[in-house]
């Protein structure tokens, strides 16, 4: 068996032996150097060049779409936890979805919001995402009492949607997101051995209904299509 096909067949275990390890990263060391609105926050108030992290990040994200978020960032961990466990206590199959009209016009939120963060570092020159960020508690970075109330709010949203807070509130994805609008690799669907059972469409997280075509930059990359696929018919390629 090639490495690959290996690494395909442990796609899942190995995705989430990843984000544990970047998990306990920020968890202990705190996040900052990884965190790409952060480091912006930071380069906006103190016009440091502390950027190396972030290009990289953002490099990669040119190259492979949103894999921070899937692979890495710890809020992501968090609420993939979240709604696994919803799906174990309620004995669901796939992950319940939000209505289609809502959920087309509310994925736009987070594109708003960073926008607003950013506005609002310059002008009340302090970190305005950091100081929200639910995240903030757990790091110690700036956890606020706010913090702690957006982490409960979106732990509850997140129990019962999938990645509530990551498809619609997250700035840090949005960012991501402008990046990975036209990503060098991509997720497709082989036509030829897909039969159109929409087991993918029923299983992504972010409900992505990947039979009428892939939003590249709403795709967090975390391969559950892939990996429910019978067919073998997800490719990610150039
Ligand atoms: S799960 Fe595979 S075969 Fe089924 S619709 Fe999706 S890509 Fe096609
Ligand atoms: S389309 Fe596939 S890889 Fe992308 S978020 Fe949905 S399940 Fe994950």
């Amino acid at each position: 068996m090639k490495i690959y096909h290996l690494f395909e067949r442990y796609l899942q275990p190995i995705r989430k032996w990843t984000q544990s390890l970047f998990f306990i990263y920020f968890l202990f060391f705190s996040g900052l150097c990884l965190c790409v609105l952060g480091v912006i926050e930071r380069f906006i108030l103190m016009r440091d060049f502390y950027l190396t992290s972030t290009l990289v990040v953002l490099l990669i994200t040119l190259i492979f779409g949103r894999v921070f978020c899937g692979w890495v960032c710890p809020l992501g961990f968090i609420f993939h936890g979240v709604y696994k466990l919803k799906m174990k206590v309620s004995n669901l199959k796939f992950p319940p979805t939000v209505p289609e009209e809502i959920h087309s016009k509310m994925i736009y939120l987070k594109y708003g919001l960073l926008v607003l963060f950013l506005y609002l570092t310059y002008k009340l020159s302090t970190y305005a995402f950091c100081k929200v960020c639910p995240l903030g508690t757990l790091t110690n970075l700036y956890g606020t009492v706010v913090s702690i109330m957006l982490l409960l709010f979106f732990l509850i949203m997140g129990f019962l949607y999938p990645l509530f807070f990551c498809r619609y509130f997250c700035p840090i994805g949005a960012l991501l997101g402008i990046f990975s609008i036209k990503p060098l690799f991509k997720l497709k669907i082989d036509n030829e051995k897909c039969v159109n059972c929409k087991l993918c469409d029923r299983r992504c997280p972010v409900q992505i209904e990947l039979t009428k075509g892939i939003p590249q930059h709403e795709c967090i990359r975390c391969f559950e299509c892939k990996s429910i696929c019978k067919k073998d018919a997800l490719k990610y390629e150039i």
